[in-house]
């Protein structure tokens, strides 16, 4: 099976040159779902490239008939923030001309329309499909509307440009998935969100985290959240509905590294996951499903330097630690005629090191490490 491939610029630069994304869209012979994968929306977050590129290679040994639906590929989709330097160092993770982070900019529908029980009401006894056909339609609806702005003379700022040209390719996809890294050293694991644990664990991650406190505008949340809030009013007015709708972001391992084993585990997850959900009919057997680690965005405690200077981690990414037991040490040098110091850092509560920064030098008030 060979791929459609299509460019969508979305910015014209002042030397005349134009920044794209490229889609890799692949068709399977039966309709059905729209699966939709991007890579690196964080300039340092490379490894979802390298799991695309084989998702790619392994695509195209297939037939048609193997694929159920359709898989929308967009590796680098962010060549602002993939190509940002400082000296080698990749610093693409916010927006250069607004200083926002490059996730927090999504279009929400959620936020646009204010009515959304009005929507539920009126489709109560309807069933499952014409009610997941008629609320994408009026997302579609007013997400086109965005347009016109666009194209007024007055036209929208940079971060406006890219979202709806990134969002058009998506908006109408079943499931989404969005591969991230760490900012710094990072174990493997996926973001997801309510009631959908079950089809979480279909990843093979160890660790799963719910997100139940909201950053806002991030890509996976501007996605799904319209369906989670009308699953909600849903549920107010007595009917139990859940949308066959997923958004997924998977944190695969360390910044500016395509790790081969963090590669390696997106790429089987992401196998896995369209397989379970009958997109994919390969003779491969599916991932036996391990123990996942259950966890929600509000319990990770994230330790930030209590002083200037340089870090000597006392524990390694992946360890389990005890409350008091010692994460790290800063050795601290001053301008003040007196001799260098050290201070300890000792955990708050007992946790697994799951992200470490990748820079041992910290002013005070860095962000140094994070526990689960
Ligand atoms: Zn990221």
């Amino acid at each position: 099976m060979t791929p459609e491939i299509f460019t969508v610029p979305f910015m014209q630069l002042a030397s005349g040159d134009r920044l794209s994304v490229q889609v890799y869209q692949y068709v399977g012979a039966t309709a059905g779902k729209k699966a939709y994968l991007q890579a690196n929306l964080h300039g340092a977050e490379i490894a979802g490239n390298a799991v695309i590129l084989q998702f790619i290679e392994w695509l195209n040994t297939l037939d048609a008939t193997q694929l159920i639906g359709e898989i929308w590929l967009v590796p680098v989709c962010n060549p602002i923030g993939t190509n940002q330097r400082s000296h080698y160092f990749s610093s693409g993770r916010y927006n250069h001309y607004d200083g926002k982070d490059w996730n927090r900019i999504f279009w929400d529908y959620e936020k646009a329309e204010e009515d959304l029980m009005a929507f539920a009401k009126s489709h109560l006894k309807s069933d499952r499909s014409t009610i997941q056909h008629q609320f994408r339609q009026q997302i579609q609806e007013r997400f086109s509307g965005l347009l016109e702005q666009l194209n007024a003379p007055s036209g929208v700022p940079v971060s406006e440009l890219y979202r709806y040209h990134l969002q058009s390719l998506c908006l109408d996809a079943d499931y989404l998935i969005d591969l991230h890294t760490s900012a710094g050293q990072g174990l493997d694991y996926v973001y997801y969100f309510r009631d959908r644990e079950a089809s979480a664990a279909w990843f093979g991650l160890p660790i799963g985290i719910l997100l139940d406190v909201y950053d806002g505008d991030a890509f996976d949340e501007a996605f799904i959240k319209p369906w989670l809030a009308l699953e909600t009013c849903f549920a107010e007015l007595g009917r139990e509905l859940r949308f066959d709708i997923e958004a997924w972001t998977l944190e695969l391992g360390t910044a500016m590294q395509c790790n081969p084993q963090s590669v390696e585990n997106g790429l089987l997850g992401v196998k896995n996951y369209l397989a379970r959900k009958g997109m994919l009919a390969t003779p491969e057997p599916p991932l036996p499903l391990q123990e996942m680690k259950l966890t929600t965005r509000s319990t990770i405690k994230r330790y930030y330097a209590p002083a200037g200077g340089m870090i000597q981690f006392k524990i390694a990414l992946g360890s389990t630690v005890e409350a008091g037991q010692q994460l790290y040490q800063i050795l601290s040098f001053n301008k003040e005629g007196r001799l260098p110091q050290r201070t300890d850092v000792q955990a708050e509560q007992a946790g697994l090191v799951f992200d470490l920064s990748i820079n041992q030098a910290v002013n005070q008030g860095e962000y140094v490490l994070g526990l689960l």
